[in-house]
């Protein structure tokens, strides 16, 4: 027996889940529930954009997963931020926004998924945005929710950045948006007056008195019910109760790559050796549940300064950290407005390539330990990622219960060729060579890593198995496509099942060019379009 009914059950409130509430309630005849695990997003750390360094371990907003040990990083497990609350991971984001490259979305298409390639989802990127400075209404969208824009004052360790890459004749970038992101620049961002554009503050907000929409938060779904091939709704725990809601129309599984293949499987649906494994009972065998997974691993190149330009803790800039909290208290402007990654380039590092192998992220501040964003003293570092990497990872179970944390794992530099470990080798090579142009005599330090002792390729493979960590895009664990690994077709139905979709960064066949975030928005404006298609047709259909 079901508590209550709406016509569609939305699991995971992140960046995904926040589009589809809003544009699927704007029709007040349907009506819609968004279920969260998360609680509501009340901390002013999460808007604030500097507030960043602290959601990347807040243990309230963040799920703070880690990996079981990489075989080929030393054993080491590493980390895996996604969050935890209204936004999801778009809350506790570094707020880069970055479409990818042309090429990506071709490819999905290349790959039979109808619909899917750059020219189709241009419109989508476009409906989701309002850019703040580029105004050309061909690529850029004016009036959409997510707030797009330059910051007004990076740090200035930026400039010295763009500056010594310009030495090296590398190309500015006027617009990494545009399709072809090679080049350097200073990166766009979701912010808007000072505070971050997470999904929740751009959809949710605006519409949370919709009376057809309902938002439960603190409500972690344990499974997705099925009857006779379709999804009739959703159960989960609250009070010490089992409770369950039906779906009349559809449940859409938005929980990101990393969860949404754990409540698949935990509701019977995927590969039928890991549910046995956990005493599950098989409700529909798809092998390709939690398969492909694919992420950006990466390796910095890092630097002292004596300088107090970068962003750090110091007793020289003690005053000026007190004055940025006096100004972005009566304002919201200053440094603490800055989402302290705010430029770098995108590269290919060996010829024949179609587009860039390697995205450089310029980060003004001091690491302190590989994972940490600032720590005690100056410097600053070139944060190398491999943004097409061959290496694929699995999603998995540790147990039948959903508060068990999922099983991940990366394998990285498993690519049988060993591409992505060269390509990474080559990359740090490169940001080395930036970082000596004498534009940052100035400021240079001690190098930190790789140390100077690092200079065969050998040692730069041993560092990176040492140093190496992700840079938090997980995709590609419920593949869209048409072979037997695909779990969702390209209307993003669940293949063999009637009634699910899932809607999230884990529908990519392959990892897109650069961060995630807003691939996933542009994801799930087109989902929404295509469920309420779906939705005429079939209307059509039994009034015809
Ligand atoms: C620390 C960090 C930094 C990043 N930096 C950038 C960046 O600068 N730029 C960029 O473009 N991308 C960035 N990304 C990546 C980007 O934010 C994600 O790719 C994107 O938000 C994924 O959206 P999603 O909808 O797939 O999943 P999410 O946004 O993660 O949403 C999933 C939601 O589902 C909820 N959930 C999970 N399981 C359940 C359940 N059983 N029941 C109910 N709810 C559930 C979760 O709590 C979460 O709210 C970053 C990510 C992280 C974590």
């Amino acid at each position: 027996m079901s508590d209550q009914s709406f016509d569609y059950v939305i699991i995971g409130a992140g960046s995904a889940g926040c589009v589809l509430a809003n544009r699927l309630t704007e029709d007040p005849k349907v009506n819609v529930c968004l279920v969260e695990a998360g609680p509501r997003d009340k901390s002013p750390l999460i808007h604030m954009p500097a507030g960043f360094i602290r959601m990347l371990f807040h243990p309230t907003y963040n799920w703070m997963f880690m990996t079981s040990p990489e075989v080929n990083m030393k054993d080491r497990p590493t980390f895996v931020p996604r969050g935890r609350t209204l936004g999801g991971s778009s809350s506790i984001n570094g707020m880069i926004y970055m479409r990818g490259h042309r090429r990506d979305f071709d490819e999905w298409a290349e790959l039979g998924n109808n619909g899917w390639g750059y020219d189709d989802l241009l419109p989508y990127f476009r409906k989701a945005e309002h850019n703040e400075n580029f105004k050309d209404g061909k690529v850029h969208g004016q009036g959409g929710p997510l707030n797009v824009k330059y910051l007004e004052s990076p740090n200035k360790m930026n400039h010295v950045f763009m500056e010594a890459a310009t030495s090296l004749q590398r190309r500015p970038i006027p617009d990494f948006n545009a399709g072809d992101n090679e080049g350097f620049g200073i990166f766009q961002v979701t912010i808007k007056d000072g505070k971050r554009s997470s999904a929740a503050n751009a959809y949710l907000k605006p519409i949370m008195k919709r009376p057809n929409l309902t938002i439960m938060t603190g409500v972690q779904v344990n499974r997705i019910l099925l009857e006779n091939g379709r999804a009739a709704g959703i159960e989960f725990k609250q009070g010490g109760e089992t409770r369950r809601i039906a779906a009349r129309r559809e449940v859409i599984l938005s929980a990101g790559a990393i969860q949404s293949p754990q409540v698949l499987m935990l509701s019977g649906i995927g590969n039928s050796e890991e549910l046995s494994k956990h005493g599950i009972a098989v409700q529909h065998s798809l092998p390709g549940v939690g398969a492909n997974l694919q992420e950006h691993i990466s390796a910095p190149v890092h630097f002292m300064s004596p300088r107090s330009t970068s962003y750090g803790i110091s007793l020289a800039s003690l005053p000026k950290i007190a004055w940025n909290f006096i100004k972005y208290g009566f304002g919201r402007k200053g440094l603490l407005g800055n989402n302290i990654v705010e430029s770098g380039g995108f590269i290919r590092t060996k010829p024949g390539l179609d587009r860039p192998d390697i995205q450089q992220i310029f980060v003004p501040t001091h690491q302190g330990k590989p994972g940490q964003l600032l720590a005690w003293g100056h410097g600053y570092r070139v944060t190398c990622v491999v943004v097409r990497p061959k290496s694929k990872g699995t999603v998995g179970l540790s147990s039948g219960n959903v508060g068990d944390p999922p099983k991940v794992h990366f394998n990285f530099f498993s690519d049988p060729d060993g591409e992505d470990m060269e390509t990474l080798v080559r990359g740090l090579k490169d940001a080395r060579r930036v970082l000596a142009a004498p534009a940052f005599d100035h400021y240079r330090g001690a190098a930190v890593w790789p140390p100077d002792s690092v200079q065969t390729d050998g040692q730069y493979r041993d560092f990176i198995r040492e140093f190496s960590s992700t840079v938090f895009h997980p995709v590609g664990t419920c593949k869209m496509g048409r072979d037997d690994m695909a779990v969702v077709d390209d209307r993003l139905r669940v293949r063999g099942l009637s009634g699910l979709r899932v809607v999230d960064a884990s529908i990519m066949p392959t990892i897109t060019t650069g961060n995630t975030n807003a691939p996933t928005i542009a994801i799930a404006e087109k989902a929404a379009d295509m469920i309420k298609a779906d939705a005429r047709s079939q209307t059509e259909a039994r009034t015809a």
